[in-house]
């Protein structure tokens, strides 16, 4: 048993991250200074894309992807109902209607033929969600958006650092090869951590430029894309935006982090391969397949409990100190949503099935081999303890 807990997640700090931030910290600029655009451009160049948009959250980033696709009120927008609750908010945020689509329980995914059959002449956008890490089927996801005129936007606020093949060709999740625009988060629990922090890549100039006005306040001070000019004090607020602008130091401490992302992903697929080994004779116990054409970057790792009850595996791990957790809760099922869009239990038959048996387990970078055992261990045991 382990004496301290282990966590569901966690950040991985080092002296050359610290050493990053008391730099900006010494400097002349603490907000709006070249940190910013210097992490945007790493980023950027990371994931494949033309542009990429640092804001202050994965939530904001969402929300200003959701405006500069244009969906507005009398829209339908398809999501997972498997997801973090913001991938699903940034939908009512702009007045739209969220709607999902029922998950593959093969992989925890949005299941592409459930995203047709919700299709109606009011749909105007898929936000994809790469669950745990996992990205979706994105080029029968392109494919039915190219067809129907659909904005996709995908939510990799897990799949930093993940990829995926397309015809035998391989992308990198962000690049926007087969999305208009792209989300992650910057969440200490994500890939790499600014604190609070978000990032939106796209190839498109038009959607670039709406969202930084629209990070800023809809101001632009950029003489070119300006109507008017009154002089060097003058600027421009062209739209209604928002200040959801990131710091330089925590851009600092992102670009720090970005540095060692794959040493970060390359220990997590370590891990979750020792996990897979572990449990795949497990008959009490189900996991979710990596799909040949994705190369997860193991956001999460989720063990189903098949055989023993949820509620009593999860209690029995917590009282063995291991930080389990549960991803997530269906969406449609908050009262929130129940509520104000009629959703009901049984709209999504293999997402609450899946909901009934998911159990999150530690892992992170940071995790000892030590720590990776003696998850492995508690699991075992308390399957076997719950089931004789
Ligand atoms: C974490 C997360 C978000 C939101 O990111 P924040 O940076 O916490 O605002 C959005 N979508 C998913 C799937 C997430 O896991």
């Amino acid at each position: 048993m382990s004496a301290r807990l282990i966590p569901y997640g966690r950040h991985s700090l080092g002296a050359d991250d610290i050493q990053a931030v008391l730099k900006v910290l010494e400097s002349d600029w603490l907000t709006q200074g070249p940190m910013v655009q210097k992490f945007e451009e790493a980023f950027a160049s990371y994931c494949g894309a033309r542009h990429a948009v640092a804001v202050s959250s994965g939530t904001a980033a969402l929300h200003l992807a959701a405006l500069a696709a244009g969906f507005a009120s009398g829209d339908e927008i398809i999501t997972s109902p498997i997801t973090f609750v913001a991938s699903a908010n940034c939908v009512a945020y702009v007045g739209a209607r969220p709607v999902f689509a029922d998950i593959d329980p093969q992989t925890g995914c949005i299941d592409v033929r459930e995203i047709a059959r919700r299709l109606t002449p009011a749909t105007k956008g898929i936000i994809p969600v790469h669950f745990a890490g996992q990205p979706c089927d994105l080029g029968a996801i392109a494919a039915l958006a190219r067809e129907n005129g659909l904005t996709v936007v995908e939510d990799a606020a897990h799949a930093l650092g993940s990829s995926y093949l397309v015809d035998g060709e391989e992308f990198r999740t962000g690049c926007c090869a087969h999305s208009d625009m792209t989300i992650f988060s910057l969440h200490p629990v994500k890939h790499i951590a600014a604190g609070e922090g978000g990032v939106i890549t796209t190839n498109d100039e038009k959607l670039y430029h709406r969202l930084c006005l629209l990070r800023s306040h809809g101001i632009t001070r950029d003489v070119d894309r300006m109507e008017t000019n009154d002089g060097p004090w003058y600027y421009e607020m062209q739209t209604l935006g928002f200040n959801y602008r990131i710091t330089d130091f925590q851009c600092a401490l992102a670009l720090s982090q970005l540095k060692k992302l794959d040493d970060f992903v390359a220990r997590r697929r370590a891990i979750a391969l020792k996990y897979r080994q572990a449990f795949e004779n497990e008959l009490a116990l189900g996991l979710l397949a990596e799909h040949p054409n994705a190369r997860s970057s193991y956001h999460l790792f989720v063990i189903l409990a098949l055989g023993p009850d949820r509620a009593e595996l999860f209690r029995a791990l917590r009282k063995k100190n291991i930080g389990v957790n549960v991803h997530y809760i269906p969406v449609h099922l908050q009262p929130f949503y129940r509520e104000n869009y009629g959703y009901r239990a049984g709209d999504y038959p293999l997402a609450e099935e899946y909901y009934r048996r998911a159990v999150t387990i530690p892992l992170y970078p940071a995790m000892s081999d030590n720590d990776v055992n003696l998850v492995i261990e508690a699991v075992c045991r308390s399957v076997k303890a719950l089931l004789s």
